[in-house]
């Protein structure tokens, strides 16, 4: 007799989170799983393939989710798996160094200093390997603590880098779908080390260093915002963080978990150095695709910042998982097949969809606009693009439920709110791009209603 097991794997649905709330908090091991802003039962996937998930109960869906940002290749890409089985056949991890994470180092860094977009003067001449977004950030504040001997931090309203306990103040993302201000269990002391401004702002940004300057350790940025939906940096904004960082003895941590080697080979940086408008970033995070899939992330920046970390340095920051030999080869097997045509191919797919989406949205007289960030786009209810925050958060989001489920009913996977950005991958070819032009109509009525 067992009091939890059943012995059998849920068919559906509905059994699967039946189930699942009684074992797990809310059903789900992330917050936006849960389909909390968008209502009914969430889905449970068993697999995926190329562009398309299926669920337990067989329903096959184009996926415009892409696991949240890693999936760029697609799901289930060959040579990614393959290079999971190599190394899965050698061993799960040794809790020792393995060459597989000198690779994965040198192959980002070529990219980013040497690739298309890239350039010597970003500075990135070091990386540490961590297991998720959270700690990469975590790690870079500390760092810029450490660096500077300061004990502040700014960040930006709406902004996501994780759930550490400095980050979470008006963030983005699951804060932002659960329409809460932060998170229970952070100290008022915490909290008081993170100021938070509007994105954006020029003017709060001059405020707040002319208050605060001698204090600040860091500002920390998503390299383009996209937990409150996508809202791009103005022109010239993050070169102007980072002027404004270093005029004050602070450092500019950008945050590229979402952007990275998607917008470009070379991440967000090598879109803005391209326009002209390049930047110099002190560390930089990245997490997502640069695992393949597998929880990890890293931290790199000029090795002067990166050796105050332990063992060399007083900074400390270590993992039991850090750099797990699997995750290290899936995410090798990831950037080698993200060449030049991956892209030039993600920006046009997106723009297909978007313009498609847009028009029926448009038929049905639905106010709305679709945010650009590179590749990565989102819908919002409002007839022009927000800025901030504030002006993200101004729309009319209780049109978002209707338009996702009707999406799902027509086999259209979107991310289950209002306030995250969609991802293409490679593998949407025009077949998956079709089925999604076909939900369009239905989704924009189901919006209009
Ligand atoms: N930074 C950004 C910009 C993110 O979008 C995310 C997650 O979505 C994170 C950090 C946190 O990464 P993780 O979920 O791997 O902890």
């Amino acid at each position: 007799m067992t009091r939890f097991i059943s012995g059998r794997t849920p068919t559906t649905n509905a059994e699967a989170f039946e189930r699942a709330l009684v074992v797990t908090p809310g059903g789900v091991n992330s917050p936006v799983r849960a389909f909390r802003s968008v209502g009914g039962t969430p889905v449970f996937l068993a697999s995926g393939h190329g562009p398309y998930v299926v669920d337990v109960e067989g329903t096959e869906y184009v996926d415009l989710v892409g696991q949240w940002g890693p999936a760029l290749l697609g799901h289930a890409h060959p040579d990614v798996i393959a290079a999971a089985h190599e190394a899965v056949a050698r061993g799960l991890g040794f809790g020792a160094s393995s060459t597989g994470e000198v690779e994965l180092a040198e192959l980002v860094l070529d990219r980013l200093t040497l690739g298309e977009g890239a350039s010597e003067r970003r500075g990135i001449e070091k990386l540490r390997l961590v297991s998720t977004g959270t700690e990469a950030t975590m790690t870079a504040i500390r760092l810029a603590r450490g660096a500077t001997g300061r004990p502040l931090l700014v960040k930006f309203a709406g902004h996501y880098h994780g759930h550490s306990d400095s980050l979470l103040s008006e963030a983005g993302s699951g804060i932002a779908t659960l329409g809460i201000p932060g998170s229970a269990g952070i100290t008022p002391e915490t909290a008081a080390q993170t100021i938070v401004i509007p994105y954006n702002d020029e003017d709060a940004l001059a405020e707040v260093f002319a208050l605060h300057g001698d204090r600040i350790a860091a500002i920390i940025t998503e390299a383009a915002a996209a937990n409150m939906g996508v809202v791009p940096p103005k022109p010239g904004f993050n070169r102007l963080l980072g002027e404004t960082a270093r005029a004050h003895g602070a450092l500019l941590i950008v945050d590229e978990v979402m952007t990275g080697f998607r917008s470009t080979a070379a991440g967000w940086w090598g879109l803005e150095e391209a326009a002209g408008s390049g930047y110099d970033a002190d560390l930089t995070t990245f997490g997502k695709i640069i695992g393949g899939g597998l929880p990890l992330a890293g931290l790199g920046g000029r090795a002067e910042i990166l050796d105050l970390l332990a063992p060399l340095g007083p900074v400390y920051q270590a993992g039991t998982l850090s750099g797990n030999p699997v995750a290290v080869a899936t995410g090798a097997a990831m950037l080698r097949g993200a060449g030049p045509e991956v892209y030039d191919r993600l920006p046009r797919t997106a723009r297909t969809i978007a313009d498609g989406l847009s028009a029926a949205l448009s038929a049905e007289g639905v106010a709305h606009t679709v945010a650009w960030a590179g590749s990565q786009f989102s819908i919002f209810f409002r007839p022009d693009a927000p800025q901030n925050y504030a002006e993200a958060q101004d729309q009319h989001t209780w049109r978002f439920g209707a338009y996702f489920h009707a999406m799902l009913e027509h086999g259209v996977s979107l991310p289950p709110s209002v306030y995250e950005a969609w991802f293409v991958s490679a593998a949407h070819d025009d077949a998956a791009i079709e089925r999604v032009l076909a939900a369009a109509g239905p989704a924009a009525k189901a919006a209009a209603a």
